[in-house]
Order: C-alpha cells, then structure tokens, then sequence
C-alpha cells in the first residue's frame, strides 16, 4: 500500500475476474458495538423501546422482502417469511417482557438473555432442520438489537448506488450481496484468496473483484471513487485526474482484446495441429446457463449442487430438488453432457445448524462426501432428485467430491442404486444409465487409483482442493496465497503422473478446478495429456482461442523443458515467452507480457 497524504492510494490484492472497472465505494461493515447493561426503575419505558425496534425489524425485514421479489427465488424468500414468523411470535415476546419486568433489565440486555437463551436451546436439539434455525434468532436478535441501540446494520441492500464498488471486510460464498450482482459494479475484500468459493462465486457471476486487500476498509469512505484492475490484482482509491484517464484507457484496451476473442465463441476446440480438446463449463448457479449456451462447449463439466442448499440455508425436500435440476436439463438440454456434483457442504460452505462453522480444521473435516454419507437420508433425497430429473438425460454423469478411499466409493454407488430401486418402485422415470466419477481432489488418491479406476467412470482434478492439500496451503487465505502457485514444480510434477496414470488405465481424466482456465497452465497441462477442461463460461472465448493457437508439439516440448526446473520463477520464465511467440493478445489481455 502506498500512502500519499490522503490523496490517492494504491493497494494491491489478489485478482479475480473482469475488467478494470471505475466505480465509488459502498461500504458492506459491521460496526463494532456494546451492549449496554443496567437495571431499570422504568420497565415501561424499556418495554417501549423494545416494542419500537421490533417494529422497526418487521418493516425492515419486509421492505428487504418486497425488493428482493422479482429476483429471488420461491426458496430464497421462505426464509423471510420465517424471520417474520418470529418476529411476531408471542412466546418470543413474553421473554423479553418477562425479563425487564420481573428482572429489571433495561431492553438491551433482556434481548441479550433471551436470544442466547434460544440460541442455546436450538442448537441443542437433535432434529436438524431446527437446530439450524439457531443461527437465523441469532441474526435477527443483532438486527433489532441494531435498532434499539442505533447503530448501523450492514447497510440496506436496496440502498446500493449505481455503480456501486462494494468494499468489505469478508463476504462468504452465500451473502445476500451477491443476489445483488446485477446491481454492483465490482467488489474489493480484505480477505479472501484465489481459489475460495467467494471467488469462484465472482467469477461465476461475472462480478469485476480484487480480493485479499489488506487495510481497504480502514481507509475508504463511502462514496470515494476507487478503480479496481482485476487483472492485474490492483485496487486504485481516490485516483487523481491522471490515473482515471490512464484506467480509462487501458479499459478501453482490456475491453477490444475481449471483443477480439468472440470469434472463438462458436468453433469446436482443437489445438493447432488437429488434436481435439474439449472445453466444458463450470457453474454454480442456473443463472449462469445462458452465457454457457452463448458458447460450443461440450457441456457442464462441473455443477456445485451445494449452491442449491446454500442459498436457501436449509435442505429443500427431494421434490424441489428435482425441479431445480430439472430446470438444469430443460435450458441445457438432455443431450449435452451434464455433470453433477453431489453436495460439496463444509470448508468455507456452511449452513448454520447442519454444517457447522465451529470446526478447528473445516477443510480437514466433516466435508463433502464425508457429510453425506454421514447423513444418508439427505444424500438419498440428493441422489434421486438427479436420477428423476435427468431421466431423459442421455449423457448425465455424476460426480463426487473429496473421496479419499475405496469404500467411500462402494457406500455411494450402493446409495445410488437403492435412489433408483426405490425410484423404480415409486413408478417414477429416472436415468439408469448415468456415468459416475470422483472429483481428484486428495493426493493420497494417487495411490489407489489402480484399486479404484474399475469402479469409476472417470475422474475430475479439482486442483483449487488439491492443491491446498498438496502443498499445506490454504485456499482461500490471501497471507498464504503466495505459496499457492500452479508453477510450483510440486504441482507440475505430481498432476504429469497423475493424467499419465489414468491415461495408461485408461481412464476418463478432465480437470474442474480453477487451473484449468489459467493461461500459463493450459499450454503444460496438454503437454501432460490432458484433453478435457471444464472452466468458467466467462473465459471460454479467451481458452478456446489459447489452445487453438498451440501445437501439442509445442507444449510437449515445454513440458520436457520445464517439469525438472526446480523453482516455480524459471518454469514461468520459459512459458511466459513461449505464450508471447504463439498467443500474444491472451498474454497481453492477461498483462503477463515482462
Ligand atoms: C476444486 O476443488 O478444484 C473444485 C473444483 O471444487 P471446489 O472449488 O468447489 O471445491
Ligand atoms: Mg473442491
């Protein structure tokens, strides 16, 4: 960070998506506060004052509702409806009333006592669909407790300006301001790294975001003009005259290299000397379907299911499952390939009250698979859900995250065969001759592929996980983010075995994770072999246009040149140029040029 008596001052961050955009500073913080404790000679009064911040919470809530309705879903806005069921609720009431009457708290504190009291209670129940509701008393005691001490809330989602760049602390994968996203120009964080689920969010919604600025939120106001360049990772507050002319420009540059890519919207893949790749889309929302149906690509190589649950905060029942993934096959159609994943729940995707926050390692934890298979009956309703929808489907594959052993395995495949009995039994049409694979996420999996590759169909490297476990480094925090390089010869070395290894077993191999669409990887991963690469939608042109413009001769030899360098600069000091001879507008588009 550079400092210049509090004129214009430079940050530098972690880029994520889009192009350099110019906006002003909203800020998305939660002021710190007190809660103020006394004993009251006037219940009266207090009870009053808790009356009106109620009030003020309903209307709230309800003003939120009524914006939000055009744009969210039927889903979405059931958890209004239970926020203002209890808001009404008398019991709920009488408990505040009780304690300022008969225990002469000012209102306050007697919120205080009673929403820990619920939360207490709620979290200990063993039905899960109410032991998460411990989380939402919780955010609605901060909200009236906001009014009645007159702070400022996170600030009002239907307050957003035009042009807005939202500036904040951290913002998980599920925050409400990301419904917004047709609304916001960009987004700047202080946490956060390349590979978290918030950024994948970003990216998927095509939100311009730099990520990982330390100390943004301690030095933007509201309403300051501030540049974020997303490709280049730096974040601009309040420019001089200069330095929005110079964006301006360079916007205007960023923004002809991306028109220039369109022409690569439509051709079928294959490298410059006829060996054909395919390029399949990763989404996380049907939102994003239509910008992947503006492109050839083979087809979903990646669906993050869990964006389902996580929007609506609980488990929907199997029938609004089914519809939702229905919707999937109806706008992409039942010919394409359609991968599914199974619910990706835990690490940085929480639902309060089912998938807790509270784990000391979540990305080592109850995650993924290992969820799942814990809670077979929520699985089951997962797993027909998919087979219903896709029961004209005529290439469905579904996909299961972070296994890390055989019998991980064999427990699902059992589970889906009894989704289908008991589909088939029910009456109900449903797909049977599906494809299932695992995402290769865990490196020890490498030891096992072998025992497991006559089990599977195929396997899907989801390098944003398995680089985190290869190289003990965080992935979606922005201190360790310099560790996680996809240049490190670690890296390098260990995906050349692994996409050797499962092409000798002849085994289906793509790769999901975020490498897949990084520039200075794609010409060294075909050199590995790899065929196929599912991406975001947004940069299909941008890779379609890399790889059209490389011979696998050319990448082979890189390949050969590059895997025994030991230091992740040198290996980027020989593709970098090789990139400049072959794709110099990707390159420039991407400021990789030195
Ligand atoms: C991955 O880990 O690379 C991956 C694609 O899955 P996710 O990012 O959703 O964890
Ligand atoms: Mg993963």
């Amino acid at each position: 960070m550079e400092k210049e008596k509090n004129k214009s001052m430079k940050f530098k961050g972690i880029g994520i998506s889009g192009t350099i955009t110019i906006g002003k500073v909203f800020l998305y913080i939660q002021e710190p506060y007190t809660i103020p404790r006394y004993l009251t000679s006037d219940p009266e009064k207090e009870l009053e004052k808790f009356n009106n911040a109620l009030r003020k919470a309903i209307q709230e809530y309800s003003s939120v509702k009524k914006h939000l309705e055009s744009d969210i879903s039927e889903d979405e806005l059931l958890l209004f409806t239970s926020f203002d069921l209890f808001l009404k609720d008398e019991q709920f009431k009488s408990m505040v009333e009780n304690e300022i009457r008969k225990g002469n708290k000012n209102a306050e504190w007697a919120l205080y006592v009673v929403i820990e009291e619920l939360v207490s209670r709620f979290k200990n129940i063993s039905n899960i669909n109410l032991a998460q509701r411990s989380e939402d008393i919780s955010a609605i005691g901060e909200k009236i407790m906001m009014n009645l001490i007159s702070k400022t809330y996170l600030p009002e989602l239907n307050n957003i300006p035009e042009n807005a760049i939202i500036v904040a602390r951290t913002i998980s994968p599920t925050d409400p301001i990301l419904i917004q996203h047709k609304k916001i120009a960009g987004l700047v964080t202080e946490l956060g790294g390349f590979a978290s689920h918030t950024a994948i969010m970003t990216r998927g919604l095509s939100i311009p975001a730099v990520l990982g600025v330390e100390f943004i939120t301690s030095e933007a106001q509201n309403d300051d003009m501030i540049i974020i360049n997303p490709l280049k990772g730096e974040v601009i507050l309040r420019p001089d005259e200069k330095e929005i002319k110079d964006a301006m420009e360079l916007k205007v540059k960023q923004e002809k290299l991306l028109l220039s890519f369109n022409e690569f919207s439509k051709n079928e893949t294959s490298t410059k000397d006829g060996f054909s790749i395919d390029i399949l889309g990763n989404i996380e929302l049907v939102d994003e379907l239509p910008s992947l149906l503006n492109t050839s690509a083979k087809g979903i190589g990646l669906y993050r299911s869990e964006f389902l649950v996580l929007q609506s905060n609980s488990f929907p029942p199997e029938d609004v499952q089914y519809k939702h993934y229905l919707k999937i096959f109806s706008t992409y159609g039942n010919d394409r390939e359609i991968t599914i994943r199974t619910l990706d729940l835990g690490g940085d995707k929480i639902i309060p009250g089912y998938v807790s926050a509270n784990e000391k390692n979540p990305f080592l934890g109850w995650r993924a698979i290992r969820f799942c298979l814990s809670r077979p009956s929520l699985f089951l309703e997962q797993l027909k859900a998919i087979l219903r929808a896709g029961s004209n489907a005529k290439n469905l594959k579904i996909m299961v995250p972070m296994i890390s052993n055989f019998e991980e395995i064999i427990e699902t495949r059992k589970l889906l065969k009894l989704a289908e009995e008991s589909l088939k039994e029910a009456n109900l049409p449903y797909c049977s001759n599906y494809k299932f694979g695992i995402m290769f996420e865990i490196p020890s999996v490498m030891y096992i592929l072998d025992d497991i590759a006559s089990k599977i169909d195929f396997i899907s490297i989801g390098t944003n996980d398995l680089i985190q476990y290869l190289l003990a480094c965080d992935r979606g925090n922005e201190k360790v983010a310099y560790l996680f390089k996809y240049m490190n010869p670690s890296v390098l070395r260990f995906l050349s075995e692994l996409i050797s290894k499962a092409n000798s077993l002849k085994l289906e191999v793509s790769m999901c994770g975020e490498m897949a669409s990084d520039v200075l990887s794609i010409p060294l991963l075909l050199g590995m072999g790899l065929k196929r690469f599912s991406i975001p939608p947004s940069l299909y042109n941008m890779i379609n246009k890399l790889i059209s413009m490389l011979s696998m001769t050319d990448c082979q030899n890189l390949l050969k040149e590059v895997i025994s360098l030991s230091e992740a600069s040198e290996i980027e000091n020989i593709v970098v140029p090789l990139l400049k001879k072959r794709a110099p507008e990707v390159l420039e588009y991407c400021h990789l040029i030195k």
